[in-house]
């Protein structure tokens, strides 16, 4: 599309320069004449006679209601105006005085004038005054400056040159094969020669891929820093402009610029805010605008070559939304893949951000490392915060494994709420739900022992929780170890019905849980005879929670939902089964979180392996809740 004829940047110059010119004429013709009508004097119609009288009146011009006429005076000659009075000898009187009677005044200064001096003059001003404020503004902003009315479309892109970041790959924990795709870019922009000889060219794009908080923008950043060419940055959403063709030409300027400067590397972040598909409905208009955009990129990205030098990164963590169109080879045909960090990958991160600040020698990041499975580095980097800023509150000068711990759970959990006070009753209640999940778990041999277990309130509103660890992390689930899961997480509620033959709302997330467990399992990894290895499921947006969309007929639907119930009500009559089996160590163990508040996994695991001490303890707790 051409979109030449909307340069927006010149345009207005151009303008301007003519408005200016028109305005010069208008003044000469209009204003000269203008003040000349202002020197006109008035005089009463007796200074008139008189100066007739007397011959000094050289010319005169009778109008409707005025007369003017030309005295002169000293030698001069000046313009008078006075009254027409009923005066039948006036042109008589006049004749004999000598004046001669012609125009004094050219008429169309007296309405023309008047007419264009109060239209024209004002707009004049007002333009000369916009155009000289933009001015002082596109002035006092810069070059760089985000740019005033005139610098509509130019692209604001950062640039950075070598090591202004001051971000290294060093920086990244983790994100190996991630790291060694981009050296290779930072190599081949390096040394060109190296690559052409064998005849290898470079992908033109790369597009860093994961979910939200894995370093997508600070590998970026640290290609920046290690490449020493310049490193254009900009994200997706600065294209999105308030009017048609506006981002289109930033991408075009931007695209420009690198040109100019290559070899250098272009980065746009966030990219799925132009990039997304279009959807080619055309009627509605849609988002004429975006659309644009993504096509200048599309152009842009077809018409430079690769030698030169531009290689161009992206991040999105919504790749499945990008059009096709932006992910064909030729374009970004590189797809870097960034996920979240494995236990490795979690005790390195922890490690680059443990530097900045001060910790006790005794700190073991590989059990932090553990107890944080799932958290993105972003997390893990506001783990090591909450830890130090914990720290400070207890007024020490270093950050221990406790509040390392302590920051996981908050992280994770929310904060401890010093101030909901639970009932008796309540807390009874939450010791045995809680306990109910542990020991769900710990019975069932390829459940992941417990990591730690407690009944003090979270700021998330979570009333009490159980912590769970893999010892190791893996990566392949078995049927058996997902059926587990659901049973563990049925456990708590499960506990609940054993003891007090109620139920509570405390199960709420338990239950969501286990339901996403199960449905995935039968409608997405084909784990059930019925369905075998047919999906029912299809997921999108998975780095972003993950949206599924059911890709079956409506019976099928119904049966799903029915085998799902099945599966699930299988599991939990299996953790009361489990309950019931060691119903003396679940009020034990109940007890004692009733009294502790929070019991680690190993004093846990202590109780459960001791024997019973005596039966009568298990009365007194039901007693307990009745009292
Ligand atoms: P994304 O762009 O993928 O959403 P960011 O790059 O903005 O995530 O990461 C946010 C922050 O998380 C970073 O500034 C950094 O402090 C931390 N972080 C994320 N991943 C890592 C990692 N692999 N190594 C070190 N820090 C990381
Ligand atoms: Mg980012
Ligand atoms: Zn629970």
């Amino acid at each position: 599309m051409n979109l030449d004829n909307k340069k927006p940047g010149k345009r207005p110059l151009y303008f301007y320069y003519i408005i200016a010119g028109v305005i010069i004429i208008l003044l000469n013709i209009l204003v000269v004449p203008a003040v000349q009508e202002r020197s006109v004097e008035k005089t009463d119609y007796s200074t008139f006679l008189s100066n007739v009288e007397r011959g000094n009146v050289s010319k005169a011009e009778v109008q409707d209601d005025y007369i003017y006429y030309m005295v002169r005076k000293n030698g001069k000659d000046t313009i008078c105006k006075t009254v027409k009075m009923d005066d039948p000898n006036l042109v008589e009187r006049l004749y004999e005085s000598g004046a001669s009677m012609e125009a004094v005044v050219p008429e169309r200064q007296s309405i023309i004038l008047s007419l264009l001096l109060s239209y024209l003059i004002p707009i004049g001003i007002f333009i000369l005054i916009g155009r000289w404020l933009s001015k002082k503004m596109m002035n006092s902003m810069g070059n760089g400056g985000p740019g005033g009315m005139m610098s509509f479309g130019k692209s604001n892109a950062k640039v950075y040159v070598k090591s202004s970041t001051g971000i290294k790959f060093s920086d990244v924990a983790g994100e190996d094969e991630a790291k060694e795709l981009l050296t290779e870019i930072v190599d081949y922009l390096h040394n060109p020669h190296k690559y052409a000889d064998i005849g290898a060219s470079m992908p033109k794009g790369a597009l860093l891929v994961g979910p939200p908080g894995t370093g997508k923008t600070l590998l970026a950043k640290a290609v920046a820093g290690e490449a020493e060419v310049p490193f254009f940055s900009i994200s997706g959403s600065e294209f999105v402009e308030m009017f048609v063709g506006m981002g289109a030409a930033k991408v075009r300027d931007l695209f420009k610029q690198a040109n100019e400067k290559a070899p250098c590397i272009v980065f746009i972040d966030e990219i799925d805010t132009i990039g997304k598909k279009r959807d080619g409905a055309g009627f509605t208009g849609g988002n004429d605008e975006r659309e644009q955009t993504l096509n200048q990129l599309l152009t842009e990205m077809d018409g430079f070559d690769g030698s030169k030098g531009v290689v161009i990164l992206a991040a999105t963590n919504r790749p499945d939304s990008l059009d096709p169109a932006l992910l064909r080879p030729g374009r970004f045909d590189r797809r870097i893949p960034v996920e979240l960090p494995d236990l490795q990958g979690r005790e390195e991160i922890l490690k680059v951000h443990a530097k900045k600040i001060k910790i006790a020698d005794s700190v073991r990041f590989d059990e932090i490392a553990k107890a944080a499975a799932g958290a993105s580095g972003a997390e893990l980097a506001n783990v090591v915060n909450e830890a130090a800023l914990r720290a400070v509150r207890d007024g020490r000068k270093f950050a221990t494994q406790a509040d390392f711990e302590e920051s996981i759970e908050v992280v994770i959990a929310g904060y401890q709420k010093k101030n909901r006070v639970l009932s008796n009753k309540e807390k009874l209640i939450v010791s045995y739900h809680e306990i109910g999940h542990a020991l769900v778990a710990a019975k069932q041999t390829e459940s992941a022992p417990v990591h730690k277990i407690t009944i003090i309130p979270r700021t998330s509103g979570a009333l009490g929780y159980t912590m769970q660890v893999d010892e190791k992390e893996h990566f392949l689930m078995s049927k058996e170890e997902l059926e587990n899961k659901i049973a563990t997480f049925t456990g708590g509620r499960a506990a609940e019905e054993l003891i007090f033959h109620s139920i509570t709302t405390g199960a709420a997330n338990d239950i969501e849980q286990a339901t996403k467990i199960a449905r995935a399992m039968i409608s997405r990894y084909g784990m059930s005879e019925e369905f075998d290895m047919v999906a029912m499921e299809s997921m999108s947006n998975q780095y972003l929670g993950g949206d599924s969309s059911l890709t079956c007929s409506f019976e099928t639907q119904t049966l799903l939902d029915k085998r799902v119930v099945e599966l699930v009500r299988r599991q939990h009559e299996k953790a009361l089964k489990i309950l019931e089996e060691n119903i003396g160590k679940l009020h034990q163990l109940a007890q004692y979180l009733y009294e502790q508040e929070t019991i680690t996994g190993e004093e846990f695991m202590k109780i459960l392996q001791e024997p019973l001490p005596a039966v009568e303890d298990a009365s007194r707790v039901v007693v307990d809740v009745q009292g």
